[in-house]
């Protein structure tokens, strides 16, 4: 082994071999039979190695060469080595191309190489979460065959790649994606599809939002334009409609003014998430002080309002979402009970946690809209247009306020019976005492979902 081929090396063995055959010719006046015989002899020898060559190359499972003679050490170490070095080289392609697969299984995207004319050549394990795809059973299938929305269908016919399209999941409807296609290498085009479901809702809630707002700003708008025009001569009008018409407007300024601050209120609750609480709040002390706010409403509306209070329990929290909490669902309570109806509002300790409760005898709310009411500017039809009917912003901030605290809005709630809304305050935010209770209670009422 080591040795270089040289045509000089090989021309010098030849030589050598030749001669002795030519000398002893020359002497038995035989020549050129003896040379004959030795250049068939030579011809054999090489036909012996020439044997042994293929037989390594295509029947033995060694790569070691058989031992060579003269020349044919050359040939067999020549050949061991560029097998070698193939063998490296394709040991350490397959490393790259295991550490590209591996690298592109931990993409959050689902990827897939093609080919111009859309024949798959390879796909990772979330195209076939986000596409479908089966790789290797869809390999060499063209993709359009294999994804079959119209949408996708024309942007890749269009050969325009220098834009992402949008669409549902071939392979799950709920989800939609963002599909890229790029061209890459010769002829190669590679397919970035990503899971854009939740930006998709958040953009569907941005302009559902803007609408909303629009839409509740709008109507007050109306009515103080109106009334203004109405005012635009006012030595015209009787000093009744005036005062009407001032009485109105102030009205529709307040109603604006209520769903701004609200709309404030909940976009600071909404911002703040979950919180680590050190502040001790008593929230029996906060109801009470709700409940004195809520003295005026009640004043039209007469109804008989009860307090079970556990003043010794302390939880914590954050007051002003607390507020906002206890705030809301009282007036609410006071709002959409007919006069005279009766609340009873209770606050006490349910073994290790803590449970607020306001229960009315007011209309009740229909299953079909209880899991929407938290929804952001949600409210029931009927109250829509009735004069109680406020922003749909209420229940909203109770929702981000009780999540803020780990908790969630319970809701117990009959047609004609009445509605009891609730919520618990997990043990990690109740002060324990020696008497906590030892029965854990069972969870009150629906859910509520929405956003
Ligand atoms: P709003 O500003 O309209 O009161 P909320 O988000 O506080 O908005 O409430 C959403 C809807 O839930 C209300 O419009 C009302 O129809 C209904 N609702 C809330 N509380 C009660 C209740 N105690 N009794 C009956 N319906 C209620």
């Amino acid at each position: 082994m080591g040795k270089h081929y040289s045509i000089y090396g090989i021309a010098k063995g030849l030589l050598l071999y030749v001669l002795p055959f030519a000398m002893l010719g020359w002497y038995l006046d035989a020549f050129w039979q003896t040379l004959c015989f030795a250049l068939l002899l030579k011809l054999v020898w090489h036909y012996y190695f020439i044997h042994r060559l293929t037989h390594w190359l295509w029947d033995s499972r060694t790569l070691l060469p058989p031992p060579g003679r003269g020349v044919w050490t050359d040939i067999f170490d020549g050949i061991y080595r560029t097998l070698r070095r193939n063998q490296s080289r394709q040991r350490s392609l397959s490393t790259l191309i295991r550490r590209f697969r591996q690298a592109s299984e931990a993409m959050p995207d689902a990827a897939v190489v093609l080919k111009e004319d859309g024949t798959v050549t390879w796909a990772n394990k979330l195209a076939q979460l986000y596409l479908g795809l089966q790789w290797p059973g869809d390999s060499g299938l063209r993709i359009t065959n294999l994804i079959r929305h119209p949408h996708f269908v024309k942007y890749f016919k269009s050969g325009e790649f220098d834009h992402a399209i949008t669409m549902h999941s071939p392979a799950h409807h709920a989800m939609d994606i963002e599909v890229r296609i790029m061209p890459y290498a010769d002829n190669q085009l590679l397919l970035i599809a990503r899971d854009v479901t939740q930006l998709a809702k958040l953009e569907r809630m941005r302009k559902d939002f803007v609408a909303n707002v629009s839409h509740e700003l709008k109507t007050p708008l109306t009515v103080m334009q109106g009334y203004l025009e109405m005012l635009d001569e006012p030595e015209m009008l009787p000093a009744r409609q005036v005062s009407k018409a001032i009485h109105e407007m102030s009205a529709q300024t307040t109603r604006m003014q209520n769903m701004v601050s609200q709309l404030l209120e909940l976009s600071r609750i909404e911002s703040s998430g979950p919180e680590t609480f050190t502040d001790e709040v008593n929230l029996a002390a906060i109801i009470r002080s709700c409940g004195k706010d809520a003295e005026l409403l009640n004043q039209q509306k007469q109804h008989q309002i009860n307090f079970a209070l556990d003043d010794s329990l302390t939880v914590y929290g954050n007051a002003d979402k607390l507020r906002a909490v206890v705030s809301n669902l009282l007036t609410n309570a006071i709002k959409y009970t007919p006069e005279g109806g009766q609340i009873d509002i209770s606050w006490l300790r349910r073994h290790r946690s803590a449970e607020f409760k306001v229960c009315d005898n007011g209309p009740g709310i229909d299953p079909i809209h209880q899991s929407r009411l938290t929804e952001r500017f949600y409210r029931i039809e009927a109250d829509r247009n009735s004069a109680t009917g406020g922003t749909g912003l209420g229940l909203s901030i109770v929702k981000h306020a009780l999540e803020a605290h780990r908790s969630r809005l319970n809701l117990d709630s009959e047609v004609g019976r009445g509605s009891c809304f609730s919520f618990i305050l997990p043990p990690e935010l109740v002060e324990q005492t020696q008497a906590a209770n030892s029965r854990e209670p069972a969870d009150s009422g629906n859910q509520i979902a929405g956003n």
